[in-house]
């Protein structure tokens, strides 16, 4: 913005100049030179010189005598007059410098007087006609100026009658000089003309102006002179006549010498010199026609200035406006749905709060999150995923009025607000529509995507009345119905809030946990049915806390899973079980595995398994003596991440079992494609095995299918010799349960290990 602003202060910098500029070339570009009482030669000259042929006798006077005075009239423009500051200027005067130039001459200027004297001046720069009356001077033979006179009249008077030669003009008053020769040899060829004589061309003007006199005949330089400087539009030039008016300089009859210098200076340059005659043949007409132009020019330069100026102004002001709007827009819409941001939802709700007191009405606020929106993204790319997101925000947006806000709130997670809320059911209605529109599938590019949505609901007035709450109650609620299965809206109530402190005080209780060692891991025996051994056995994390005592994995493995701790704590349990194998195999022997539980958050964060390689090579333990329990979950859609870290682990020989088997998917073909080694087989169905025969006969089919397909099968609580028998029978490689042993601290499943028929 401040670029433009400068831009304009520029502009208007220019404009002035240019202003200033065009005045300036105005003013100076009509020659100006004044005549000294000394008069200045030119510098140079353009003017093509005849050779001057000065005789010795002449360069010898030109010697002793090179300065010169002229006499000079006054008021004879443009010949000859003298300005305000006592300057002469006019054609001869220019003729003067000419010649100064041409031959190192100085003319000093004197005024000219009736009766001038050879004492007084040495020239006489301008006579009219070709004899003087003063008996000191003689008139050179080369005039300098020789022009027609021309016949004048006023065009506003004369429109009907032809006026173009003095023949014309018989029987008719015209205005004449008093002095020269022109009223007389007009009253001699023309006697019928009723001459007018004047002593000054502004009197002549006068007198046709106001119609006393028909024409004006005058000397045609002076008198177009006159009327280009005075503007007289209304005086028209009809012809010039046949008599001519010639100017001549006249010498001091002391001087020969000067008189013939002067003669051949004339000669030189030459009657009526176009070039010098140009500074003074300004005709009114093209004058006033530059001056119109360059008028003209000045407006429409100002006029398209000042129509830029207003352009860039209006511009600069829309630019503000469209910025401001943009910024604003940036600050309180989501880049890529344009739904309102966090920042806004706050804004509107802090407002619905507002007038929500005042009219005694509820509000609903809805925090709707889609489930397994992750496996779209993993699945399909974020492209696909971020389609998915601004169809989902349509649909919402739909399912709400048009005075409710729906917005981003990040990630897959939406927030709407229902304002003027009167009954709960309209609530509800609105929940069950928003979760039957996320149902239905999603087609982006070429596929169809199926997800679901939970929502977690707060009402402000019942379930708080605190602005901030409202948010963390919604979001609390919503917590709920994803531990609930999904696909569902679950309003707040207060045991949820107890809960979601619950799982706060846990969280943060298990950082401390971490840091101080509070955790330890036991070892339960995969026992071999076929023939009894023990080469196996699972590590299963134990906290043991300092007041609460010993807490099961169950209240806290998804609490660490959903705030990202489960990083720590995998990391923690994977290295622990490290360092517990290297004792292990010394007692049990190198072929000894332990199986490890790796959460399917712990996916998201590759690096840290990764970098388990480099922990096994370097304390040398091979890959074979760990299994990873995944679930099957992570193998269902699973992201070229995901398998690239699968492929990277196996390849170190670390063998991948799917735990809980039987309680998801539970297909056993697709595992294959994944090189799983072992299932186990979830210890529900074993728990039924005596009682339902359906899970028997489901127990048997899923061993027996995934023996064919080359995996290995673990029963997961056993805890009956019964339950034990039959899967023997089924042929079931590995059982696991109360039956052998309990989960044990290291030491005391060593000891039990060493003598393996306490199990037996
Ligand atoms: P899981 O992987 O299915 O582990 C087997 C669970 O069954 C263990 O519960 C074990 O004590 C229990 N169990 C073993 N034999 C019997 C039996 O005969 N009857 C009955 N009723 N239960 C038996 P635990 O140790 O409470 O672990 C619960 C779950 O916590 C585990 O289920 C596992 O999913 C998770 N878990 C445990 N340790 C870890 C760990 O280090 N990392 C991760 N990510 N999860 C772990
Ligand atoms: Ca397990
Ligand atoms: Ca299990």
């Amino acid at each position: 913005m401040k670029s433009f602003e400068s831009y304009y202060t520029m502009n208007h910098k220019q404009l002035t100049f240019l202003i200033l500029s065009i005045f300036c070339l105005l003013t100076i570009s009509g020659r100006v030179y004044s005549a000294d009482e000394v008069i200045k030669s030119y510098k140079k000259t353009d003017i093509e010189l005849l050779d001057l042929k000065l005789t010795p006798l002449e360069k010898a006077w030109l010697k002793k005598n090179h300065k010169i005075r002229v006499a000079v009239k006054n008021g004879w423009m443009p010949i000859e007059y003298k300005l305000e500051n006592d300057k002469h200027r006019g054609v001869s005067i220019d003729y003067l410098s000419e010649i100064g130039s041409l031959l190192q001459m100085d003319f000093t200027v004197v005024d000219y007087t009736e009766n001038i004297n050879q004492d007084q001046a040495d020239i006489i720069s301008a006579v009219n006609g070709n004899k003087i009356k003063n008996p000191n001077f003689n008139v050179l033979n080369q005039p300098f100026l020789s022009f027609p006179f021309a016949i004048y009249i006023n065009k506003n008077a004369y429109q009907n009658k032809k006026i173009n030669s003095l023949d014309n003009l018989s029987g008719l008053r015209v205005a004449v000089f008093k002095s020269g020769i022109l009223a007389q040899k007009i009253s001699q060829n023309y006697p019928n003309i009723k001459l007018v004589l004047v002593d000054i061309a502004d009197e002549a003007f006068d007198e046709l102006k106001s119609e006393t006199v028909d024409a004006y005949v005058g000397n045609e330089l002076v008198v177009d002179y006159h009327i280009a400087t005075h503007r007289l539009t209304f005086v028209e030039k009809v012809s010039t006549t046949a008599f001519l008016s010639t100017i001549s300089m006249a010498v001091s009859n002391t001087k020969p010498e000067l008189a013939s210098i002067m003669q051949k200076g004339m000669l030189s340059i030459g009657e009526n010199n176009k070039e010098l005659l140009d500074n003074w043949k300004i005709s009114g007409k093209d004058y006033d026609w530059i001056i119109r132009i360059v008028l003209a020019g000045i407006l429409i330069i100002l006029l398209f200035l000042l129509l830029r100026f207003y352009r860039l102004k209006q511009s600069i002001k829309k630019q503000n406006v469209e910025t401001q709007q943009q910024i604003w827009h940036q600050a309180n819409f989501d880049d890529l749905t344009n739904l309102p941001n966090r920042h806004l939802l706050q804004n509107r709700l802090e407002q619905e709060v507002i007038k929500a007191v005042r009219s005694e009405l509820s509000i609903g606020v809805l925090f709707i999150d889609l489930d397994d929106f992750k496996k779209v993204n993993d699945q399909s790319g974020h492209s696909s995923g971020d389609k998915l997101l601004i169809e989902a925000g349509n649909r919402i947006s739909l399912c709400v009025r048009a005075s409710d806000t729906t917005a981003r709130f990040g990630g897959d997670e939406f927030v709407v607000i229902i304002p003027d809320l009167k009954d709960m059911i309209f609530l509800e209605k609105t929940c069950q529509k928003i979760l039957s529109e996320i149902e239905r599938p999603f087609l982006i590019g070429e596929s169809l995507f199926y997800i679901s949505a939970s929502i977690g609901v707060s009402i402000f007035s019942t379930d708080c009345h605190n602005l901030d709450d409202l948010l963390s109650h919604a979001d609390q609620a919503l917590y709920e119905a994803k531990k609930l299965g999904r696909n569902r809206v679950q309003f707040f109530t207060e045991s949820i809030k107890t809960n979601s402190l619950k799982r706060l005080s846990i969280t943060s209780d298990m950082r401390i946990a971490l840091m101080e060692k509070q955790f330890a891991l036991y070892y339960q025996p995969i026992i071999s049915l076929e023939n009894p051994k023990i080469l196996k056995a699972e590590a299963l994390i134990r906290w043991i806390h300092p007041i609460k005592g010993m807490i099961n994995p169950l209240d806290f493995i998804t609490i660490a899973e959903e705030s990202g701790l489960i990083n720590e704590l995998g990391d923690w349990v994977f290295k622990q079980a490290l360092k517990d194998l290297i004792v292990c195999r010394e007692r049990l022997g190198s072929e000894f595995q332990l199986s490890v539980n790796i959460s399917p958050n712990q996916f998201n964060h590759p690096e840290l398994l990764l970098k388990w390689i480099e922990t096994m090579k370097a304390l040398d333990i091979p890959g074979h003596c760990i299994s990873f329990e995944i679930t099957e979950g992570l193998l269902l859609a699973p992201s070229n991440e995901v398998l690239g870290v699968i492929s990277a682990l196996r390849k170190t020989g670390i063998e991948f079992s799917i735990d809980d088997f039987g309680t998801g998917y539970s297909g056993l073909a697709y595992l294959k494609k994944f090189d799983i080694d072992y299932v186990k087989i979830d210890k529900s169905f074993i728990q039924n095995l005596e009682s339902d025969n359906y899970d028997a006969v489901l127990c048997e089919s899923i061993i027996s299918m995934a023996k064919k397909l080359g995996m290995k099968v673990i029963a997961e609580g056993v805890e009956t010799e019964h339950q034990r028998k039959l899967l023997n029978h089924f042929s079931c490689d590995y059982g696991q349960g109360y039956l052998f042993s309990r989960p044990e601290p290291l030491e005391i499943f060593l000891c039990h290990a060493t003598h393996e028929q306490t199990y037996l």
